[in-house]
C-alpha cells in the first residue's frame, strides 16, 4: 500500500466517524513504498473499541451527507428493536413509510416481517416478539423510487452497518434479500442459491432469506413457505 492509499483509506473511515485505529501484530512482512514493515503495524479497524449503537447514530450525524441518497431522504433509518438482541435482522433500505417516520420496517413489508417472526415463534414455542429482535438496513436513507442502493451507497453506509454488527455482536444474521446478502457476504449469488444454509460474516452466523417486499408478491408461494422454513430454522438456532 502507498502512503497515498494508506492516506485515502484513513480519510475514508475518518468520514464515517472512525478516528482512531489500533495497533494489530501482524505476522508476514509488510511492503510500504518499497520498504519491508515487521510487525506490529496500523491497520485501521472497523469498528472503535467500547463503541456503541449511540456513538454510530451521532457519527452519522443528523444531516448525513456523505452519498447522494442524502438529496431526497426525509428521515435517516438508523435502526430499531433491542440492542442486545442475539438476533438482527438486516435489510436493504427504507421505503416511503420508513422514510417519513424514521423506523425500519413500517410499512407493508415490515407488518409481514412482524407477522413472520410473531407467528413462527409463536408456533415454535419460542417467546419472542419483534421488539425481541433488532431490526436495521444497509443503507439508512431512502433510495429514490425504492430503486436498489448502488455499489458505493451500499460501501459508504455498509460501515456503519458493521459497526452495528459489531456493538450488538448477535449470535445470529438474517440477510433479507439480495442486497443484504451481498452487503453481509460479499457475494453476486441470488438469494435462491444463498438461501436456507448457514454462511458467516465475520464470526457471526447469517441465514440469508427472501426479502419481505418480495414475499408480498402474489405468486410467490413458495418463496413465502421457503422463508418461513429459514426463519425457523434461525430462531430454533438463536433460542433454543
Ligand atoms: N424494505 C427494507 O429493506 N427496509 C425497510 O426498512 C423497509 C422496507
Amino acid at each position: 500500500m502507498t502512503r497515498d492509499e494508506l492516506r485515502t483509506s484513513l480519510n475514508f473511515y475518518k468520514d464515517l466517524g472512525i478516528d482512531e485505529i489500533y495497533l494489530r501484530p501482524i505476522s508476514s512482512p509488510v511492503s510500504v513504498e518499497g520498504a519491508t514493515l515487521t510487525a506490529p503495524t496500523a491497520i485501521p479497524s472497523l469498528a472503535p473499541e467500547g463503541d456503541t449503537l449511540l456513538k454510530i447514530r451521532q457519527d452519522i450525524g443528523d444531516d448525513c451527507r456523505r452519498c447522494r441518497l442524502c438529496e431526497a431522504r426525509s428521515k435517516i433509518v438508523f435502526g430499531s428493536g433491542n440492542e442486545q438482541s442475539s438476533l438482527v435482522f438486516v435489510g436493504e433500505g427504507p421505503g416511503a413509510d420508513e422514510d417519513a417516520q424514521g423506523f425500519p420496517f413500517v410499512g407493508r413489508a415490515g407488518q409481514l416481517l412482524t407477522q413472520m417472526i410473531e407467528n413462527t415463534a409463536t408456533k415454535e414455542g419460542i417467546p419472542i416478539r419483534r421488539p425481541d429482535v433488532y431490526i436495521c438496513n444497509v443503507v439508512k436513507c431512502r433510495p429514490p423510487e425504492n430503486r436498489t442502493p448502488q455499489p458505493d451507497e451500499m460501501e459508504i453506509c455498509g460501515q456503519f452497518l458493521f459497526r452495528q454488527l459489531m456493538a450488538i455482536r448477535p449470535k445470529a444474521i438474517c440477510a433479507m434479500g439480495s442486497t443484504a446478502a451481498k452487503a453481509l457476504l460479499g457475494t453476486k449469488e441470488g438469494v435462491t442459491k444463498l438461501r436456507g444454509k448457514w454462511h458467516k460474516w465475520r464470526d457471526i452466523q447469517v441465514m440469508v432469506t427472501y426479502h419481505p417486499s418480495y414475499l408480498l408478491r402474489p405468486y410467490n408461494q413458495d418463496a413465502k413457505r421457503e422463508a418461513w422454513e429459514d426463519l425457523k430454522k434461525v430462531l430454533h438456532f438463536v433460542y433454543d
